[in-house]
């Protein structure tokens, strides 16, 4: 039986249970992982600000049941209700079950913040469209993810918390290599890799060119013409498979397999 939510008082205390699913316990005290605990709170709290107390950024997170029925961030938590909160859900869509944000995440696109560049170059080596600078603002970063619904990565949970981010994922790994396959296991991406379709300088999307347009003085170390030339015509910058490029495009891809 749900009751009306408490007034504010010094001493009136509502008490709740919490349960945190998969990788959202990674931001909660040891105490609290993996198992249902008690909250408690004076007066009235959003979902949005108890999981957030709790140190987890309401950018991870996709879908909140209180006591078995989606909510939104901004429900209220009344007396003894059982809230169990999922990650971003990004393997399975739930778009029609979460109250949370409108629309699927499965449209992949990142932002990735300025401590993560090798992060980025190799994400747009494999085709994804992300967004990258070594100067952006946090306040930048989150209007370029509302905007575009793009995917804030980031180490900088802080960045996560701010109330406008909807969609971001905290990176857990500190070698490049190791978050990238993080980020495609993460999103599940195996199937979406496709190496030279992206500009590594400015992100755009790659041109193919006939084969009459590629310049002839361009050859291998064999002396023959590259069948495969692409053009960026945002910054004017030509891509093809040389042998570095093609080395270190298998290396990454080996690396990220499952
Ligand atoms: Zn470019």
């Amino acid at each position: 039986m749900k009751q009306d939510t408490p007034e504010i008082t010094g001493s009136l205390k509502t008490k709740v249970s919490f349960r945190f699913y998969a990788e959202l316990n990674d931001f909660l005290r040891k105490d609290r992982r993996q198992v249902i605990f008690t909250y408690y709170y004076h007066g009235p709290v959003t979902i949005k600000e108890a999981i957030e107390n709790l140190g987890v950024p309401h950018s991870a997170v996709d879908l909140i049941l209180v006591n078995g029925n989606p909510v939104g961030f901004d429900q209220h938590l009344t007396e003894n209700d059982f809230i169990s909160v999922y990650p971003v859900f990004e393997l399975l869509d739930i778009s029609s079950i979460s109250k949370v944000r409108k629309g699927s995440l499965r449209q992949i696109r990142f932002i990735v913040d300025c401590h993560l560049g090798r992060l980025a170059k190799n994400l747009r080596i494999m085709g994804f469209d992300t967004l990258y600078r070594n100067n952006y603002e946090d306040e930048e970063i989150r209007f370029l993810s509302r905007l575009q619904n793009r995917i804030i990565l980031t180490k900088d949970k802080g960045l996560l918390m701010a109330r406008n981010v909807t969609r971001g994922y905290y990176v857990r790994a500190i070698d490049p290599r190791e978050q990238t396959k993080e980020v495609i296991r993460k999103f599940d991406l195996y199937r979406q890799i496709n190496p030279l379709s992206r500009c590594l300088i400015c992100n755009h999307k790659l041109i193919k060119l006939p084969p009459g347009a590629i310049p002839p003085d361009v050859t291998d170390n064999d002396g023959k013409p590259f069948t495969e030339f692409f053009r960026c015509y945002n910054c004017d910058k030509f891509f093809w498979k040389g042998s570095h490029y093609k080395h270190m495009i298998e290396e990454i891809i080996r690396y990220v397999q499952p």
